[in-house]
């Protein structure tokens, strides 16, 4: 899905990019990407742990490796070497590897032997699938137009449009159905319970959106005990694209202005989320401008 190679083979945009990504995620940037003589240094982030009683400063030492041109795993020998002298040199806490690639077997190993040795306290590798999945994700998708222009184009991350972010979830199993959508071997649908009359009258009495298989025939079992009738659904993933979203929005516009067609207010309701939510991967990023150009607009009432 994001085609890491977008970013040049240098290492510096990479570092770049790491910096930002782990702000994203929370932590404090103690000092930023710096190529010293000292030379393994890549950064030291730090990231507030909160007990019960007693919160705590944890330290770690990062480490941004852009090996996607090349393909090759992180390895010890030539990319991380001296891993427990840098991390002690810079009284971190822990080790982190912010990896285009992976982490190669010997590599996780010697990480292993350190944190069981009590020689660092904790590792932790963001490797370029872990990455992935959190670039995907609501919060990240300004990241993803600026570092990968690109791969943004086809990806279309979740992206704010309203004040709000508007969730899609299971009806069944509350999973989060709009991160379900990068995901190949996962779909889901939505579901509406429909009346036929005999004189041509459609009633649409309820809606649901549901994971495809179990979660799927739970509801429409609650749907055909309650309302005594079949359901009609539609694939998530073929109304989230552009031209069958524009048609979902479509019909519906045509069906509330066609007396044949009756919307209960249940059904209208999710029709109304289902859009929004999707609109949030659909649409194009809302730029600043147009923010700032929307709350003048709802300022004055227009
Ligand atoms: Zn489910």
């Amino acid at each position: 899905m994001i085609d890491f190679k977008e970013i040049e083979q240098s290492g510096e945009i990479w570092e770049l990019f790491s910096r930002d990504f782990l702000q994203q995620l929370g932590f404090y940037i103690e000092t930023p990407p710096n190529r010293g003589p000292d030379g393994g240094k890549d950064m030291l982030v730090t990231e507030e742990l909160k007990g019960k009683f007693h919160s705590q400063r944890f330290r770690w030492l990062v480490s941004c490796k852009h090996n996607a041109h090349s393909e090759k795993s992180v390895n010890e020998n030539d990319d991380e070497k001296n891993i427990l002298e840098r991390v002690q040199g810079f009284n971190a806490d822990g080790f982190m590897g912010v990896y285009s690639t992976i982490a190669s077997c010997g590599l996780n190993d010697r990480l292993e032997q350190l944190r069981n040795n009590k020689k660092i306290s904790e590792y932790r590798i963001f490797d370029h699938k872990l990455i992935e999945n959190h670039l995907i994700t609501m919060g990240f998708s300004q990241l993803v137009l600026r570092y990968f222009p690109e791969s943004y184009k086809s990806v279309r991350p979740i992206h704010l449009i309203l004040d709000e972010f508007v969730p899609l979830n299971c009806d069944h199993c509350g999973k989060d159905l709009l991160e379900a959508l990068y995901k190949k071997d996962f779909s889901a649908l939505v579901a509406s319970a429909t009346k036929y009359d005999e004189d041509g009258k459609h009633h649409i009495l309820d809606t649901y959106f549901a994971c495809k298989g179990k979660c799927d025939k739970v509801m429409e079992a609650r749907m055909n005990a309650k309302y005594e009738t079949i359901t009609d659904w539609e694939d998530l993933s073929d109304i989230a694209m552009p031209n069958q979203f524009l048609r979902w929005i479509m019909s519906i516009m045509n069906e509330l202005s066609d007396e044949n067609y009756i919307y209960s207010k249940d059904a209208l309701k999710k029709q109304k989320q289902l859009i929004m939510a999707l609109s949030q991967k659909v649409f194009r990023e809302v730029t600043p401008k147009e923010r700032e150009r929307m709350l003048s607009l709802v300022q004055f009432g227009l």
